[in-house]
C-alpha cells in the first residue's frame, strides 16, 4: 500500500496564465482544507499531509506541470529479512554484477549494512517469516527465481561462492586477532597481492606494529587490505573510508575499482559522496523509514543513481522519498565581510610531542565566521584544536587569550556514560535544554527524539555523534571546535550538522574551528579553509587561513585530483586523472570552484 500525492514541477508552471486552477478545481480546497497554499511568488504548493491523490488536479492543469507520485511505502510481498516481530524490514537486496562496483546510499538505518551481511552469507534472510520455521536454502532460492540473484544464492548456500567482507565497525578486529598486522596479512593474502596493496594503502611502516597499537585510520586500510588480498567471488566493504583523510579514501577507492576488474563483484556503502561516486559503476539507492524499513533501488549508472538520491526521487518506482532536493552551487561562498570585526587571533606556533613537531602560522577568525580544516592523518590538525581549546600549551607563540570559553568535540567520542541520552542532556545542559533555540536549532535538525530514552552505551556510532555534536553546540561558548563531526553520520545528517553549525555561528555571532576530511561537507560548513601539509608524524605545517578557493586549490594540487561539476546537480565529480578536464584545470591552476568545466556530455 503506498500514499499517492500530487507534486507541481515548478518550470512548468504557469499561474500568471491560469490563474491558479488547480486550487480552484481541488475539492478538498472547495471543502476548505488548505491542501494548496501559495508561496511568495504567487504558485501553488501542495501540502503532503492534506493531498489525498485524486489526481483531479492532474487532469486540469493546463501545462501539465502536476504529476502524481507515490510516497514509499511498505513493498508487499518484496520483504528479504525481518528482524523479529515488529522489527526492521528490508524489502528487496542490492544485486551485484561481474566486474561491477555496486555502491549503496541512503540514510542510516534503512538497512545498507543487513543487505551487505545478507549478500556476504552472515545473515541468512527470512524473507519476512518471523514465527513458525524460517525458510530452508531451497525456498529462498526459488524465491529470487528469475533474477541473478538465484544462481548467487544457490552458490552461497552449497558453498561455491566465495565472499570477503570488510565490516562497518573494524574495532572488533583486535579483539580477534592479536600480533602484528604483516601477520594478519601475510595469513590472509590468498592471492599474492599483499606487497602491491600495502604500498598502495601507504602501510609499509605501519604492518610491523600490532593491531591493538593502530590509529582508527591505519586499522581501516589493514581491514580493507586484508579484504582485498583475499581470493573471492564477491568483495563487500562497509563503509571504508570512516577515519581516513581524503588522500587515504582517493586511494582506497582506486584499489577498489582495481579489484572490479578482476572480473569479481564488488558492493560498497559509502555515505562520502565524492569517493562513491569516484569508485562505483553503478549505484542502489537505500530509502523508507530509519528503524522501521527499507527499500533497494534497482540499480542505476553512477551518475543518475547519486542524481536520483539528491533529487529524493525513484524514477522506476515513481517514489519520493524526501520532498526537497539537495542542491549544490558552483561558486565558492561569499566571505564574511572584512569590514566585520577580528574576533580571535593566534601567533606563530610551535609545538613539539615524542618525534612530532607542528608549526602553525599566526591567522585570525571574525565573528560569525567558521574556518574549514583540511589535511592529511598524522599532519597536527588535532593538536592544533587542543592549542586554540587550551588543552595543550604551545612551546614557543601565543595560543588565544585567556577566558575565551571554548566548547570542543573531540575527534573520537565514547560512549561510556552509565544512563540514558535524556539524563546526560540535562545534566550537561539544565535549563538550555527548554530554550527555544535548542528546539529548533539541535533537538529538531538532529532527531533527539528518536534517541530520548536509550542508552547512551548502546548508540550507534552515527547516534553518538549527533549527541556529541549537539551537546558540543548547545553549550554557551565564544569558539566551537568539532574534530571530525561527519564520522558516521549519513549523507542527509552531514548536511543538516553543517546547517546547524553556521546557523549558530552567524546567528549568535560566534566561531568555529571544523576538522572534516569530506570536502563536500567543508564546502557547504566553511568561509575560509586553513591547510595543513608537511610529513604526517613528523613535521606538521598549519598554512594560515584562505578564501575557499585558495585554500582547495592548494590542498587538491597537493594531491593532484581535480573536479568537474555534475550538469544537473552542480554537485563536485572528481576528473579521472589524466583526463582532458583533469588537464585543462590543472594547466588553469583551478581545482574545484570552477564553472567552465561543468559536464558537457
Ligand atoms: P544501515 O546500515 O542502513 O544504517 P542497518 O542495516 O544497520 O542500517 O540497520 C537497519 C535497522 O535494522 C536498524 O534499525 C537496526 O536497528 C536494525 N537491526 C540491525 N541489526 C539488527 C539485529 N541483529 N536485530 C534487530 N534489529 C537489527
Ligand atoms: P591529526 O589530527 O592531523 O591526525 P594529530 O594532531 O592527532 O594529527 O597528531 C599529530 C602527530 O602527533 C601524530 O603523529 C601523533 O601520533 C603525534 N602525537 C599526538 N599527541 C601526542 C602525544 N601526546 N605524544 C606524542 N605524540 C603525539
Ligand atoms: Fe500552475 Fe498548473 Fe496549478 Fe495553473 S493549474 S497554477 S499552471 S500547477
Ligand atoms: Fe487536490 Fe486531488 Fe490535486 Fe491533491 S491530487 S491537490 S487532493 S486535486
Amino acid at each position: 500500500m503506498t500514499n499517492r500525492i500530487a507534486v507541481i514541477d515548478r518550470d512548468s508552471c504557469r499561474v500568471e496564465d491560469c490563474g491558479l486552477l488547480c486550487r480552484r478545481l481541488c475539492p478538498l480546497v472547495r471543502n476548505k482544507i488548505e491542501v494548496i497554499k501559495v508561496d511568495d511568488k504567487g504558485k501553488p504548493i501542495i501540502s503532503e499531509e492534506l493531498c489525498i491523490g485524486c489526481g483531479i488536479c492532474v487532469n486540469k492543469c493546463p501545462f501539465k506541470a502536476i504529476s502524481i507520485v507515490n510516497l514509499p511505502g511498505e513493498l508487499e510481498g518484496e520483504c528479504i529479512h525481518r528482524y523479529g516481530v515488529n522489527g526492521f524490514k528490508l524489502f528487496r537486496l542490492p544485486i551485484p554484477a561481474r566486474s561491477t562496483v555496486l555502491g549503496l546510499v541512503g540514510k542510516n538505518g534503512v538497512g545498507k549494512s543487513t543487505s551487505l551481511r545478507i549478500l556476504a552469507g552472515k545473515l541468512k534472510p527470512n524473507l519476512g517469516v518471523v514465527e513458525g520455521d524460517p525458510p530452508d536454502w531451497d525456498s529462498i532460492i526459488e524465491y529470487f527465481g528469475g533474477t541473478s540473484l538465484k544462481d548467487y544464492f544457490a552458490k552461497l548456500a552449497s558453498g561455491n561462492l566465495r565472499v570477503a567482507y570488510k565490516p562497518q565497525y573494524i574495532d572488533a578486529i583486535p579483539r580477534v586477532f592479536k600480533g602484528e598486522a604483516s601477520r594478519l596479512l601475510s595469513k590472509l593474502d590468498e592471492r599474492g597481492v599483499m606487497d602491491y596493496i600495502v604500498s598502495i594503502l601507504e602501510l609499509r611502516e605501519v604492518i610491523d606494529r600490532r593491531v591493538d597499537v593502530l590509529s582508527g585510520g591505519e586499522l581501516q586500510r589493514v581491514a580493507i587490505a586484508a579484504v582485498v588480498c583475499r581470493d573471492a567471488d564477491v568483495y563487500i566493504f562497509d563503509e571504508p573510508s570512516s577515519y581516513l583523510d581524503v588522500r587515504q579514501r582517493i586511494k582506497v577507492a582506486r584499489v577498489i575499482r582495481w579489484l572490479a576488474k578482476q572480473d569479481v563483484m564488488v558492493v560498497v556503502a559509502e555515505h562520502d559522496l565524492i569517493v562513491l561516486d569516484y569508485m562505483s559503476d553503478m549505484i542502489s539507492v537505500l530509502y523508507g523509514d530509519p528503524g522501521v524499513y527499507g527499500i533497494v533501488s534497482y540499480p542505476r549508472a553512477v551518475r543518475d543513481g547519486i542524481n536520483m538520491f539528491l533529487e529524493g526521487y525513484i524514477p522506476s518506482d515513481n517514489v519520493r522519498f524526501r520532498s526537497q532536493p539537495i542542491r549544490f552551487q558552483v561558486k565558492p561562498p561569499t566571505q564574511v565581510a572584512e569590514s566585520i570585526d577580528i574576533e580571535y587571533s593566534w601567533g606563530f606556533m610551535v609545538k613539539k610531542l615524542g618525534g612530532f613537531t607542528l608549526r602553525v602560522e599566526p591567522g585570525f577568525i571574525r565573528r560569525g565566521e567558521v574556518i574549514g580544516i583540511l589535511g592529511p592523518n598524522g599532519i597536527g590538525k588535532t593538536t592544533f584544536v587542543k592549542l586554540l581549546a587550551g588543552l595543550e600549551k604551545p612551546d614557543e607563540g601565543d595560543a588565544l587569550p585567556g577566558g575565551v570559553k571554548v566548547s570542543y568535540k573531540p575527534q573520537y567520542i565514547s560512549g561510556d556514560y552509565d544512563g540514558v541520552v535524556e539524563v546526560l542532556l540535562r545534566k550537561t545542559l539544565g535549563d538550555r535544554m527548554e530554550s527555544s533555540f535548542f528546539r529548533e536549532e539541535i533537538y529538531r535538525p538532529f532527531r533527539l527524539d528518536k534517541i530520548l530514552d536509550r542508552r547512551v552505551s548502546d548508540l550507534s556510532g552515527g547516534e553518538l555523534q549527533k549527541l556529541a555534536i549537539a551537546i558540543c553546540l548547545s553549550m554557551d561558548a565564544d569558539i566551537y571546535l568539532l574534530d571530525e563531526p561527519s564520522a558516521y553520520l549519513d549523507v542527509e545528517e552531514r548536511l543538516a550538522m553543517a546547517r546547524a553549525v553556521r546557523r549558530i555561528v552567524e546567528n549568535l555571532g560566534r566561531v568555529a574551528f571544523v576538522v572534516e576530511h569530506d570536502i563536500l561537507v567543508q564546502d557547504f560548513i566553511a568561509d575560509r579553509l586553513m591547510v595543513f601539509s608537511g610529513i604526517p608524524g613528523v613535521d606538521g605545517y598549519g598554512h594560515q587561513p584562505m578564501d575557499m578557493r585558495s585554500g582547495m586549490n592548494m590542498f587538491l594540487k597537493e594531491l593532484g585530483v581535480t573536479f568537474r561539476r555534475d550538469r544537473q546537480t552542480y554537485r563536485p565529480r572528481a576528473n579521472k586523472e589524466g583526463s582532458r578536464l583533469d588537464r585543462i584545470q590543472k594547466e588553469m591552476g583551478e581545482y574545484y570552484y570552477t564553472a567552465a568545466t561543468i559536464e558537457e556530455e
